[in-house]
């Protein structure tokens, strides 16, 4: 059975929230839906059931997130929240494969919004799928909402405002911080805060971040990064290394450091995996060298009726995630003529304000922190690039250089064909691709299948409980 709605919404976190905030208010038939088990997204998650998060880990903006789940109340007639529920297919314009409670269900909709959020970006190096090695955000993940604390000495390497914002809140929870080592020049972050007159939230709340590390007498490092991970069976020492200008390391600076983990990122970009499934077009950007889907000013993507927002659409932080979301929602309920255009004009004028303003600070933001070529130098032709599958650098460069220049060609290789289909090394194959000469607006991303992600058999043939989205 199809349970019909006027609007879907995929994803709880401040996009998807704000979006059916809207759409509700306009008394529009919406489901909210989210594979996690509460509300809130990556940033507002509340700590996880059965663990005991000490006071002062939780995330700080926990109350932002609460005040979104609070505006969704009123519109409870409106809006049918469901957690657990797992978009992993879409065989049919205007239809949604939702596993749910061990079942399956079809939500068929006339407007989609997709707030599928952002994934990590990893540059691999020699050592990096050693046990102990951590994703920063899955070690800020277990920290901020389990309680977990990564026992000896951790070391954390990469860029951006999430590696010191887990930085700090591992040394709050009583981790013995071997180092810090950002790769972007401490010029680079000052320029950031000094050039916006207003500072957004992120940067107010990273340089708390980062002068906490400091009064803590964390050692930290700008400029540096990891370029190997020795260890038997998991984790003993690293190598680190003074870069350069364009991130290359500098041969002659690399220091031994004895560490037993490590977290390693190079910030955020957006996922846009169920956006391709559907069918929504993505292009290379290379400006922030990720794929990034094609939307307009409103999150409206090259599919009529299905609109993209928050670091799905583009990677911005929480505030912009909720901006964005905003903005679809209002342009949803007007285009399905249940709000008029003096009610859209007024209502989306402070979003539209708020979004300009944001914007301002996305571009130095992105200028910043997106990884320049020369990071990828520690990616020698022995690094793993294909986790499941274990294909190595090397392997795909060959083919590369052999005149290969699509990555779904590549998968002769074993390249995506695992369990995660390219989740994580499809980014880092691009890239690789990209350094071998092959324009950006010539790479395309994998072909990608149902399901999204591995399901049990037994969920294809049970159908979930009747009327499990209506509660
Ligand atoms: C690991 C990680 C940690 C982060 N930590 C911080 C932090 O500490 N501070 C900070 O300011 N920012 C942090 N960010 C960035 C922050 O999460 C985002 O800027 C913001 O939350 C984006 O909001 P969003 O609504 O676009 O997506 P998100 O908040 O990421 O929400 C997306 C939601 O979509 C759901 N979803 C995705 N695909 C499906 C599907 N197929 N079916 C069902 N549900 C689906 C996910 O479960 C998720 O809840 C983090 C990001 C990541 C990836």
């Amino acid at each position: 059975m199809t349970h019909r709605f006027q609007a879907v919404v995929v994803g709880m976190g401040p996009a998807g929230m704000a979006a059916a905030i809207e759409l509700g208010r306009a008394g529009i038939r919406t489901a909210l839906i989210d594979q996690a088990s509460s509300p809130g997204g990556q940033v507002y998650r509340q700590p996880s059931a059965g663990f005991r998060v000490p006071p002062g880990l939780a995330r700080p903006r926990h109350a932002t997130g609460k005040r979104l789940i609070r505006e969704i109340g009123p519109f409870g007639r409106s809006i049918s929240l469901l957690n657990g529920a797992l978009v992993w297919g879409a065989f049919g314009p205007g239809v949604l494969s939702v596993q749910h409670d061990g079942g399956n269900l079809d939500l068929s909709y006339e407007k989609l919004i997709v707030c599928e959020g952002a994934q990590e970006r990893v540059i691999p190096f020699p050592g990096w799928t050693l046990p102990g090695v951590f994703s920063i955000g899955a070690m800020q993940k277990m920290t901020s909402t389990q309680g977990i604390v990564p026992q000896g000495r951790v070391l954390l390497a990469g860029s951006g405002p999430l590696l010191v914002g887990t930085g700090a809140a591992l040394a709050r929870a009583g981790a013995r911080l071997a180092g810090w080592y950002e790769a972007v020049p401490f010029a680079g972050w000052a320029s950031l805060g000094l050039a916006m007159p207003r500072w957004p939230r992120l940067i107010t709340e990273s340089l708390a971040y980062l002068k906490e590390l400091f009064v803590r007498g964390v050692k930290l490092r700008f400029g540096w990064g990891l370029k190997r991970i020795y260890g038997n069976k998991c984790v003993e020492a690293a190598t680190i290394v003074r870069l350069d200008g364009g991130g290359a390391p500098i041969a002659g600076s690399e220091k031994q450091v004895p560490v037993d983990a490590a977290g390693i990122g190079f910030g955020l970009q957006p996922s846009v995996r169920l956006a391709r499934l559907v069918g929504c077009r993505t292009e290379y950007d290379w400006k922030r060298r990720c794929f990034t889907p094609v939307t307009d000013a409103w999150g409206q993507s090259s599919l009529p009726g299905v609109y993209l927002a928050g670091d799905g659409a583009g990677v911005g932080g929480a505030d912009w995630s909720e901006v964005q979301g905003r903005l679809a929602g209002l342009h949803a309920a007007w285009s399905l003529n249940r709000i008029d255009c003096r009610l859209f004009d007024e209502s989306s004028r402070k979003w539209t304000r708020a979004r300009r303003r944001l914007e301002a600070y996305l571009v130095r933001y992105h200028n910043i922190f997106t990884p320049r070529d020369g990071h990828y130098r520690v990616t020698t032709p022995e690094t793993v690039v294909c986790r499941c599958e274990g294909v190595c650098a090397g392997e795909l460069v060959k083919r590369m250089r052999a005149g290969e220049r699509d990555l779904t060609a590549l998968k002769p290789t074993r390249l995506g064909m695992g369990p995660c289909q390219g989740r994580g090394c499809e980014g880092i194959a691009a890239e690789l691709m990209r350094l071998e000469g092959v324009p950006g607006e010539c790479l395309k991303p994998l072909n990608l299948r149902p399901p999204l992600v591995p399901m049990p058999l037994s969920a294809f043939g049970r159908k979930a409980k009747e009327g499990c989205p209506a509660k």
